[in-house]
């Protein structure tokens, strides 16, 4: 039997016979159903048509992405500690040559995903690298393929290696995460944020979104949230959940200040403060 994945969201299905009657997580409001309705695709489907991109972006960072772009569209990164590799995030397609390149890098210990829009193929991921994939219990009732590799935890943080520790923020999901590297930016931190916190075009800038596709906002109680559960957190660097979207330096700095101007706009004296 086929696996089945979604070509609007990238989330991977159980095995079956056929394919599944519906995507919840596209049924949802934060995703849409696509233009020509619900479609779906298969991994081996995606193999033909679709490769793996790997690139270093930066010291013990390395971003793993679907070319050409499919569904979300968003990239992975594979983080580098001397206690073994951890995977954020995580794409819909996985081949054979992306396994050996990736064991080439030193395979996968764990494996954390922010939200559900990049649970993709996540269960091929832990399976074909014995790795287990830590999500927070709020994300339980969207997880669509079900396994034992996944490992639920609860309350704000979790540390998946030493050093590499999930924080829970909220804001677009109850349980969307970021991930902090304490040795990250050369020593001065770095924090995968996936789109719970998303890097916008201005790089020296970030914003909160309930959902992207529908452009609805996040109210200004669960701004604050996220930059407080960030706050015992030092870092120089964020990397946001798509090819190039990262803010270089002072990161946390941008946060702050990008929060302030998001509730300034929520509250109707953003011309005022400007
Ligand atoms: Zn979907
Ligand atoms: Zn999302």
């Amino acid at each position: 039997m086929d696996t089945y994945i979604c070509v609007t969201c990238g989330t991977q299905y159980p095995p079956s016979a056929a394919p599944p009657a519906h995507c919840p997580i596209c049924e949802d409001d934060r995703q849409y159903i696509g233009h020509s309705g619900q479609r779906w695709t298969t991994p081996a489907e995606l193999r033909e048509t679709h490769r793996t991109t790997i690139a270093d972006v930066d010291p013990g960072v390395v971003g793993i992405a679907t070319e050409p772009q499919f569904a979300i569209g968003q990239q992975a990164h594979l983080i580098q500690t001397p206690a073994g590799n951890a995977l954020w995030d995580c794409i819909s397609l996985l081949d054979d040559e992306t396994v050996a390149a990736v064991r080439q890098l030193g395979g996968i210990a764990a494996i954390a995903i922010s939200h559900p829009h990049f649970f993709s193929a996540m269960v091929d991921w832990a399976h074909a690298f014995d790795a287990p994939v830590y999500l927070h219990a709020d994300h339980a009732s969207w997880v669509m393929r079900p396994d034992a590799a996944v490992r639920y935890w609860d309350g704000d943080t979790r540390e998946i290696l030493p050093g590499v520790t999930a924080i829970r923020c909220g804001g677009h999901f109850p349980g969307s995460t970021a991930l902090y590297w304490a040795d990250g930016a050369g020593g001065r931190g770095a924090l995968f944020t996936g789109d719970t916190v998303q890097v916008v075009s201005d790089r020296r800038w970030v914003s909160f979104i309930y959902s992207y596709p529908n452009q609805i906002p996040l109210d200004a109680a669960a701004v604050r949230r996220i930059v407080a559960a960030l706050e015992p957190y030092p870092f120089d660097r964020l990397y946001g959940g798509w090819r190039d979207r990262l803010v270089a330096g002072d990161a946390k700095a941008a946060v702050r200040r990008s929060a302030e101007r998001y509730i300034a706009h929520l509250q109707g004296d953003a011309a005022a403060s400007a």
